[in-house]
Formats: C-alpha cells, structure tokens, sequence
C-alpha cells in the first residue's frame, strides 16, 4: 500500500504542499537483526521491525506485531494507520508499529519473553524516553507487554499491561468493547435498524473478534457465523457465544466445537448478513474477495482489511464501510486511559473506561457521518480528511512548514 492519497482529500480539507511533502513518507523505518537463544541453548535469527509514521502529536503509539509475515512496507502501513486513527479520535499520539516476523503458535509463553526482552535490548532508548509506547497486537498480548514493564520498570513506557501490573481494567477487551458500540451505533445511524435483531458475520476470533461478538451477543444480535485460521462456524439462529468463549478458554479448537455448522473459512465473509466485521488479518478483501460480499454493510475490525481494490468494487455495490480508524480505535484509547492513569498515578474502574470509549466512539462516528454527508463522499475519507486535518495542523503548530 501507498502513503494515503492526500491529492484526492486535497478536495475536501485544505493540504499545503510542503504539508504533503512531509506526510508522504514515514518518519522513521527501522529494521532489526533480533538474534535470541531459547531454552535449550539454540541461536535463533529473525527480522523485526520498527516504523514511526508521524509524531508531530504526540510519541509513537501502536502495538508489535508477532506474525510470520510481516514486512517494513506492512509495519509502516500501519504506523501510518495508527497516525491517522490517533488524531480521528484526539488522543495526544503520533502513529507507531512495530513487527516480530515469527510464527506466534510456534513459540510458548517463555520463548516470547526470550524474544521480547531482545527486542527491548534493542530499542531501550526510545522506549525509557516515551518515543515508542508498544502495545499487543496480532500475536502479542498482555503478557509480552509485562515483559516489556519487567525491563523498562516504568508503567507509561507500555500499554494493555495485565490489570495487576499497572495495567488498565477494561484495556483487555477495550477494542472489542468499542467495535460493539460501533456496530450498534453504526447499524442505527447508517442501516436505520431499529432494534438489536440483526445478523453479524466475524472473521477472527482472537482478541478483537471474541470480545466483540460477547459485546454485541449482551446487547440481543445474532453472531450468526464466526472463523479463525483454521475454519468457520455457522448457525443460522445465532451461535451462543458464551458457550464458545468457554470452549476457547478451555483450550479447546473453534473447529472442533459442537453445536454449530462447519463451513470452510473463508465462506465467512461471503454470508448474506446485515453485517461483516473483518477482525484478522489485512488486505482481505482483494477485488476477487469483495465481489463476493453479500453483507450489508462491512465495519472494519482488524487494521487495513480493505485494500483501494476492494474499496472500489464496495463502492460500485454501495456497501457502506465503517473504517478502521474509527471502527477499530477502541484499544488505542484505553491505551491513552491507562498511559494517563500511569502518568498520574491515579485509580480508574473498568466503568470509567467504557464510558470513555462508548462516548468518544460515539461522536467519532456523528463527525465522520456529517462529514460523509456534507463532503459526499465514502466514511473512509470522511474519516481520514478529518484525522489529517489534525495532523497537518500540529505539524504547523510544531513549526515544520
Ligand atoms: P489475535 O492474534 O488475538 O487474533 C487474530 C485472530 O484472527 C485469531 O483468531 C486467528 O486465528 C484469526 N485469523 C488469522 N488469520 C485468519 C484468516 N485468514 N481467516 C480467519 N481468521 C484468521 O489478534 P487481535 O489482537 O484480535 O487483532 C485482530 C486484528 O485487529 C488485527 O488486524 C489487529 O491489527 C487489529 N487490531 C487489534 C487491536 C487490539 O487491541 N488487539 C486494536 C486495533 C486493531
């Protein structure tokens, strides 16, 4: 993927030329040599990366990527992601990623600490002076963000740490929590369902996906097919979520689960649903992909599911999409609660930050329709005009052009 095409929001939002100059490429691209020995005394090599897109609001936020195939290009696209996302929702970050290219499931609890603490060794400066704060993303978790806390001893320096460890309550199933108000608030607002009864369809069923169907299950919608890596199930009156979050819990494979029809993985995004929520991987819905979608509307989960082709043939369609940037931003604004919790030294209830998120989520999505509206175009640009308005202002307020 290419920087954001600044020419074409160039219609909507006012965007100096040297403003674009400056927007037009990362900051700052880093490539690592990560060498670790495991347990029984082999050396091991991989590729890590690290990129900081725009700073000009704040330290570079976003989370590690721990995934066989990650890329300098696939962190910097979503560096430059989190860049936007950050100023949409007006949490004082700039965009950061960073990327471990290894197999997650090949590598137990101990392993990961191993590799994490290579990665600090490797990055100590700017993560001890708040210029990078990581958090989990694909492959990481709570427990690879205590390892970090273990080797920097400051709290502000990592995000989504475990509640104990000065972490945030309610940061674990923040993104989640936020997708689920998007989508309620999404299926009222732009599809004008009434009620709760509408259908959803989920690929992914790690962190984003799992807590999101919980969420939207409570609130009375029918999760009607979810998938993983390893297939899909469907049940056509709704899967009963709370049985299989504790069919995961115990270990056990989402295949593998009982009371649901099977359907190849893919067959997931193809459901006749109200809704698709991609919450996996990125660059899903390729052309081919996207022709085949027969959901109503698609709110985006995971970071940069839809490429400009699948953006295109949604569009020829008239499927309306919820953009990442806002659909998804659930996590970096817990981030932001518990960044600001570590600064301060204060106590916040999980309560504290559902309010947070349901009510900065909520008028996200006001600003993006009315811009949508007014400048009558798709919410994705809406969205990502308004987030680079914000940054280009900073970056005059900083002095760079
Ligand atoms: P995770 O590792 O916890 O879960 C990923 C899930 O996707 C797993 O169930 C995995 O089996 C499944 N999966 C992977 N490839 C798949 C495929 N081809 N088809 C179907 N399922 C597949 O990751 P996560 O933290 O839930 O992140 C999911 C997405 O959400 C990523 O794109 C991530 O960048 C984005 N995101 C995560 C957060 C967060 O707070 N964790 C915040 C914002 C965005």
């Amino acid at each position: 993927m290419k920087a954001t095409d600044l020419d074409k929001l160039s219609e909507f939002i006012n965007v100096p030329r040297e403003a674009a100059e400056l927007l037009a490429y990362p900051e700052k691209q880093v490539k690592l040599n990560l060498n670790f020995r495991l347990e029984d005394g082999s050396l091991t090599r991989t590729d890590a990366f690290i990129a900081y897109y725009n700073t000009a609001r704040g330290p570079a936020k976003g989370g590690i990527r721990i995934d066989q195939g990650v890329t300098l290009q696939e962190t910097t696209d979503l560096a430059e992601l989190m860049a936007w996302k950050t100023a949409l929702m007006g949490v004082p970050f700039g965009g950061g990623k960073a990327g471990i290219k290894l197999d997650p499931r090949r590598f137990n609890k101990p392993q990961k600490g191993i590799v994490l603490r290579e990665f600090v060794h490797l990055n100590k400066a700017d993560l001890l002076s708040g210029h990078y704060i990581p958090a989990p993303d694909m492959g990481s978790s709570e427990h690879e963000m205590a390892i970090i806390f273990g080797e920097t001893h400051m709290f502000e320096s990592v995000t989504g740490k475990p509640p104990r460890i000065g972490g945030l309550p309610g940061r674990r199933e923040a993104t989640g929590r936020g997708l689920a108000t998007c989508v309620l608030a999404a299926a009222e607002n732009i599809l004008e369902i009434k009620s709760c009864d509408f259908s959803v369809a989920l690929q992914g069923f790690g962190n984003v996906g799992s807590w999101t169907a919980k969420f939207l299950r409570d609130a009375g919608v029918r999760i009607v097919a979810v998938s993983d890596i390893d297939g899909g199930l469907f049940r056509k009156d709704g899967l009963d979520i709370e049985d299989l979050l504790k069919w995961n819990r115990d270990g056990k494979k989402l295949v593998d689960y009982p009371d649901a029809e099977q359907i190849p993985r893919d067959d997931v995004l193809s459901l006749d649903v109200d809704i698709l929520i991609p919450a996996a991987t990125g660059n899903v819905f390729t052309r081919e992909v996207a022709q085949d979608v027969n959901a109503r509307m698609i709110v985006e989960g995971a970071n940069n599911p839809t490429p400009p082709a699948g953006d295109d043939v949604f569009k020829e369609l008239e499927i309306p999409i919820v953009p990442d940037i806002l659909a998804n931003s659930g996590g970096v604004i817990a981030s932001y609660v518990e960044w600001r919790k570590a600064k301060s030294g204060s106590l916040t209830p999980r309560e504290e930050v559902y309010d947070i998120l349901d009510d900065l989520i909520s008028k996200g999505l006001t600003r993006v329709l009315q811009a949508a509206n007014q400048w009558k175009t798709t919410y994705r640009q809406a969205a990502l005009a308004l987030a680079i308005d914000e940054v280009i202002k900073a970056m005059e307020d900083r002095g760079w052009f």
